[in-house]
């Protein structure tokens, strides 16, 4: 479970926090969505309202809960963090709206795994910014209705269409992460490497961001251990050579697949002589949970050009049969 490409956020990585960009200047790429975010947080500024509910989706480690925290900072507000498996009851997330400050952001990561009496009452509190609790139980029960501080819920999740609809139709503001190109990852391993205080040359910081899968989190993880096996060889430059020996000692191939990629590629192409074959079936084969599978392991695949999703099921492309060095049994789509 310690994959060292792994989106999804791991022990270590708390690390991280003293990376962490905190202003919409420091934040690097997703450069329209953030455009966009400026306009409508200096409007809402001006206007000393709340900033309208924002939904951020995308795979996991590509900066929603950092841009949640800058659209805090850059309103002069307060945040709040949770998460949706987190909140179990209707009382759970009364007694956190309760205590918002106004204009204050609330962060519900992973949305999409509220429970449904959880997400009904939020629904009025999106709307309305009041909330309907009913108090007792049986004949004496009675609905009261609090109301709230005005406040900013910025949601975070891998996928929007995993919401319910009356769910995504109250976010004013929809954000789509994308993956980071190169250079933007360069950019974000020479200025994490400052913050470590060691040196990276533009190539060695392009080797690791070569290899990051387009996302941050895993860039900044590839750098602290090309950091240690630098640092063990008595050096304190990260330079294209030594990164690249170090990240081949960590089996991250030169595209940034690690050995899940590999297995899943291998799986479907030489099981299932390259799919069509549904994600049930891989993820069966492969012993892995079918949403770890869509959630970070697909995303990477299909943006590289290794994998289609149809709708008879996954395919390998061309590109995969010639990485993996394997010969398709009849002609692969590409
Ligand atoms: P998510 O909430 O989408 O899983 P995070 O916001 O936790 O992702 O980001 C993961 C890591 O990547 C953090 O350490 C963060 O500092 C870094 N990061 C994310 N986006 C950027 C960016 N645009 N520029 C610099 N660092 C970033």
């Amino acid at each position: 479970d310690d994959r060292l490409v792994d989106h999804a956020p791991q022990p270590g990585d708390s690390r991280d926090k003293a990376l962490r960009p905190l202003s919409f200047d420091d934040f690097v790429g997703q450069k329209a969505s953030i455009a966009n975010l400026k306009v409508f947080v200096d409007a809402a500024r001006r206007r000393e309202e709340a900033l309208d509910h924002v939904l951020l989706s995308g795979p996991p480690g590509l900066g929603k809960t950092t841009l949640a925290q800058i659209v805090a900072r850059e309103m002069g507000v307060g945040f709040r963090a949770t998460s949706g498996p987190v909140i179990a009851k209707a009382g759970d997330l009364a007694a956190i709206l309760t205590n918002l400050e106004p204009r204050d952001v609330l962060f519900i990561d992973e949305i999409h795994r509220l429970p449904p009496i959880v997400e009904e009452i939020l629904y009025p509190a999106m709307e309305d910014y009041c909330l309907d609790l009913v108090i007792g139980e049986g004949p004496s029960a009675r609905t009261v209705r609090i109301e709230l501080p005005p406040f900013t819920l910025v949601g975070a999740t891998t996928r929007a269409g995993l919401l319910a609809n009356p769910l995504r139709d109250r976010f004013g503001v929809p954000v789509r992460l994308e993956f980071y190109d190169e250079a933007e990852l360069g950019l974000i391993v020479s200025r994490a490497a400052n913050k470590l205080g060691i040196n990276a040359s533009p190539d060695g910081a392009r080797e690791i961001a070569r290899r990051a899968r387009g996302t941050p989190r895993v860039a900044g993880r590839l750098l602290r251990r090309v950091r240690d096996f630098v640092e063990a060889d008595g050096s304190n430059e990260i330079t294209a050579a030594t990164a690249d020996n170090a990240l081949r000692r960590l089996e991250v191939d030169a595209l940034g697949l690690d050995s899940l990629d590999r297995r899943y590629l291998k799986a479907l192409m030489v099981s299932f002589a390259g799919g069509p074959v549904g994600v049930e079936t891989l993820a069966a084969a492969l012993a892995e949970a079918r949403d770890a599978l869509e959630d970070v392991v697909e995303p990477f695949l299909i943006q590289q050009g290794f994998l289609q999703r149809t709708p008879r099921g996954r395919v390998a492309t061309a590109r995969a049969w010639e990485h993996l060095g394997l010969t398709p049994p009849v002609a692969p789509a590409t």
